[in-house]
């Protein structure tokens, strides 16, 4: 029924603003709610219902194999092993893979095995506490990705996974925007020449808009979550992936502290490194895992700080990904590759500083 109630509403709006509906501006849009967020599939062309539900699909379909709070999910068989290889499918033999590569790639900052620390916080069940250090120090010894990376080498099976004794993944931080490439697949094979997908802070802008200009997608500002529509800025994007991180999207308080979701591996503690929001653009590229990308590195570099996050930026060629930070001392710094595409907000009160290589 919300499915029908908003389409009709859509399409109300846009015969309302009087514009001609020419057969490829024939448009669908869905809300999903998946993986623990509130999505939105605007989906346009000919196709653009069956390419919809079909971007519905896939999401539901990953979401069954990758939930933790599932217990027949993949996952939670792999989590339940006790470190014994178990088969799993195509999706998290890849996904279990690309997860531990980009963990050793941020040297940890994202790690697939801190699932055992997300758990202690009460951020999996929504059974917030504030482990003790002790509790927190012992979980940290089943922090290592170099467990998973090292059981991946190619075996006999090659559908097979496995983890160390103990350990448990949490792929919370790569889902959506491994979902996000697999939608890329979806709306090709519908034809669909363009979309607009929010996967809750993992946004797709496939193609441009109806009127030829690029999507505009807002980036929250971080100060200011009780507000709708509260933006640092705006990115000005076309076939390109947007995933943000940050610390107000999931969190308690307690005893007047607010604890958030990302989780500093080095410390067990949520990361706590300067910055309220990391947001990660790169292209969108069929048969590459740039969403994946994106999302894990928008994790690991909340976590990491705005220094070292440039470092990690500017270790890399041009092109590859481009970064829009926010800083709790009142800065959004761009760099240089999105500096003409990103526009502050200029209520906002942040200042605006361009990072060059
Ligand atoms: P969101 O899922 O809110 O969009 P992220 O992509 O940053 O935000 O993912 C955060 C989720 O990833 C957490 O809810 C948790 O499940 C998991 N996680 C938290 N810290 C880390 C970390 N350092 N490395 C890998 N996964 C993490
Ligand atoms: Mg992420």
């Amino acid at each position: 029924m919300r499915r029908l109630a908003l389409s009709v509403l859509l399409l109300l709006l846009l015969s309302g603003c009087g514009g001609q509906m020419s057969p490829d501006e024939a448009q669908e849009s869905i809300q999903v709610l998946a993986m623990d967020t509130a999505m939105l599939i605007t989906t346009y062309g000919e196709r653009s219902p069956a390419a919809a539900y079909a971007c519905e699909d896939t999401i539901r379909d990953l979401e069954k194999q990758l939930s933790r709070t599932d217990p027949d999910s993949e996952v939670s068989r792999l989590n339940a092993a006790g470190g014994e290889a178990v088969e799993v499918g195509e999706d998290l033999y890849i996904l279990l893979h690309e997860a531990a590569c980009l963990s050793a790639e941020t040297r940890g900052a994202f790690d697939v095995t801190v699932a055992p620390v997300v758990s202690a916080w009460g951020f999996t069940e929504d059974s917030f506490r504030v482990p003790s250090q002790a509790e927190l120090d012992g979980l940290l010894k089943l922090v290592d990705y170099n467990a998973v990376y090292d059981r991946y080498l190619p075996t006999a099976d090659p559908r097979a996974a496995a983890i160390g004794p103990g350990q448990a993944i949490d792929l919370g931080g790569v889902a959506k925007g491994y979902a996000a490439d697999k939608i890329v697949k979806v709306l090709q094979e519908h034809e669909v020449p363009r979309a607009n997908i929010n996967l809750g802070g993992n946004v797709l802008a496939y193609g441009d808009r109806p009127d030829g200009t690029p999507w505009r997608v807002g980036i929250q500002d971080p100060a200011r979550v009780d507000e709708q529509n509260a933006f640092a800025g705006v990115l000005a994007l076309t076939d390109s992936f947007a995933v943000t991180s940050g610390g107000y999207q999931r969190y308690f308080e307690q005893d007047g502290k607010t604890y958030h979701h990302i989780i500093d591996p080095a410390t067990g503690y949520p990361a706590d490194s300067g910055l309220t929001s990391v947001t990660v653009v790169a292209p969108a590229l069929e048969g590459f895992l740039n969403g994946t990308m994106c999302d894990a590195y928008s994790t690991a570099l909340f976590v990491m700080g705005e220094e070292q996050a440039l470092d990690f930026w500017r270790d890399r060629s041009a092109g590859v990904f481009e970064l829009v930070l926010v800083t709790e001392d009142g800065r959004v710094v761009v760099t240089e590759g999105l500096a003409d595409r990103f526009t502050l907000d200029e209520s906002s009160g942040y200042t605006l500083e361009v990072a060059s290589r």
